[in-house]
């Protein structure tokens, strides 16, 4: 096997150039004729003199990581805020073709490049030993029609009602899902959007997801909500605000965490949220401290003691709500309970919003700059709120025709996954896989190389994926036997030619993952 026989299988084993030099691609159902210094439509292969060469390098992700220092990564990433680029217990040095050793190489599919028609074996089927298990990684680059992206963008604010379409370019490709605890979700792309709508619906969703899974800022509208970008990894802007604090909790939540904190220092203290908006006194959190029922009703319909629903309407306000004015929630104060010189704390559930009240002799509340000591407060639920992130997880099914490329008889291959005894990862990184049928899997971008994704213009997505099993339950599985090539092998052969991307100590390391969960076995 010659050096270009194994870089020819990131190109489909070479294609002839015909009479007029044009080259045809057949890495995807496009079947691109590619004039000679030209790229295929989707710009990741190109006709170089002749011959069709995939433009970006196979990445190889290495494991020079060294227990137990403390020192920053030589290769920090800057738009990865979640990832620091210090950990207490292992470091990632700038790896080098030196690192390239078999225990250190796991070959990503990034740049492994696509087959077409699917029968054809994965580009790389990489031999390897572990733990003294034979291993066997067939890693290719999955072309992903049913594919999208949830986007976790913490904020109370109302972007915009469940089910209300999100926009990209006047385009709609997705829509807003349910929320989570302190998170709006949008669900955006899949099948429908990608390929049951127009040509220019199907290619705009395919330009966010792409934008939005190689962690590119994406802006987006929602119908009748808000206008918002999002890049993974960084704080969502919304109606051009960047948001800071993600709440500490919900309104009744809030009044838990701190009703000690305020005992003493205040009478009542009315935590508007646009969920669950907490009031102290009535609160089960007030009772066990003995505070006497304040007095002062909020709108809204009650829950439980102390836990009010809806408020108001959900807005950009105070705590999700639409209001501005936080006096305008308070329906009664009740005389035979409220006293003179009531103290009222009102904030939201990031601490962001804050007003601070005493009854006067009518009861009426008349607002007054914080006490110094209950400002402490505030700042402490300021200082309990994580920093607000846009999160994008990349779900696809992997359970299609893909699996033909890893094996003569896919079903095998879905119920080996379905045991565990195969370790799936995308760019190396780690894979929560579905339960039930098919091989259906999600994974953090920003857990992945950077540039991980591309795209074909059919439009679907394109991702690397890597299964991970043991060699002979490979081979009992129908895997491609004769395409299986040495990790060795593909370090001399490739790894000079090789994008080199220092595995992230965050995550598992491939091989560690299968071996300490009993998934690469002997068989
Ligand atoms: S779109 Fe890309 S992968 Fe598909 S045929 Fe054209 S160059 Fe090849």
């Amino acid at each position: 096997m010659t050096t270009r026989d194994l870089r020819d299988r990131t190109t489909d084993f070479g294609a002839e150039p015909d009479e007029n030099g044009l080259i045809r691609c057949d890495a995807c159902p496009v079947l691109c004729r590619i004039k000679p210094g030209r790229t295929g439509a989707c710009d990741r292969y190109a006709n170089d003199n002749g011959q069709l060469v995939r433009c970006a390098p196979v990445t190889l992700s290495i494991n020079n990581t060294t227990a137990g220092q403390l020192a920053k990564s030589a290769t920090p990433d800057p738009a990865d805020s979640r990832h620091p680029d210090t950990t207490e217990t292992a470091i990632a040095t700038a790896p080098s073709t030196d690192d390239l050793t078999p225990e250190t190489v796991f070959v990503t599919g990034i740049g492994s490049g696509t087959t077409y028609p699917d029968y054809k074996p994965a580009p790389f089927i990489v031999s390897a030993s572990h733990h003294g298990v034979d291993t066997v990684t067939v890693v290719t680059e999955g072309i992903f029609s049913y594919c999208g992206a949830r986007v976790k963008i913490d904020t109370d604010r109302h972007l915009g009602a469940e089910c209300a379409t999100v926009f990209a370019d006047g385009q709609a490709v997705g829509h807003v899902t349910t929320a989570e605890y302190g998170s709006q979700m949008l669900s955006l792309g899949g099948v429908h959007h990608l390929t049951g709508g127009s040509k220019k619906e199907g290619r705009v969703t395919c330009e966010t997801l792409l934008a939005l899974c190689n962690r590119e800022a994406v802006d987006l509208t929602i119908d009748n909500g808000a206008r918002i970008t999002v890049q993974a990894g960084q704080a969502p802007i919304v109606n051009g605000v960047p948001e800071s604090r993600m709440r500490v909790g919900c309104g009744s939540a809030t009044v838990g965490i701190f009703a000690q904190q305020w005992h003493g220092l205040v009478d009542e203290v009315i935590v508007v949220d646009d969920h669950i908006t907490g009031v102290l006194s009535e609160h089960q959190a007030g009772k066990c401290l003995n505070m006497p029922e304040a007095g002062v009703k909020v709108a809204g319909a009650k829950s439980t003691p102390g836990r009010y629903f809806k408020v108001a309407n959900p807005g950009q306000g105070w705590g999700g709500t639409d209001i501005s004015e936080p006096l305008s929630i308070i329906r009664t104060v009740d005389p035979s309970k409220a006293w003179a010189g009531l103290r009222l704390l009102m904030t939201s559930t990031t601490g962001e919003d804050v007003a601070y009240y005493v009854l006067d002799e009518q009861l009426q509340p008349v607002e007054q700059s914080v006490p110094p000591e209950l400002q402490l407060t505030i700042d402490r639920i300021g200082e309990n709120c994580e920093p607000s992130l846009a999160t994008v997880i990349f779900t696809a099914g992997a359970g299609g025709s893909l699996r033909a490329g890893v094996t003569e008889n896919p079903v095998r291959l879905t119920q080996a996954v379905a045991r565990g005894d195969v370790t799936i990862t995308m760019g190396g990184a780690p894979v929560y896989v579905m339960p039930g049928g098919g091989i259906t899997v999600m994974a953090d971008v920003l857990a992945m190389p950077l540039q991980s994704f591309g795209y074909v213009p059919t439009p679907a997505l394109v991702a690397p994926l890597e299964f991970t099993l043991s060699q002979s339950l490979y081979l009992d599985n129908g895997g491609h036997r004769d395409h299986i090539v040495s990790v060795d092998e593909v370090i001399r052969q490739l790894g000079p030619h090789s994008r080199l991307e220092s595995w992230l100590p965050s995550n598992p390391w491939p091989f560690d993952t299968g071996v300490s969960r009993g998934t690469i076995r002997s068989s």
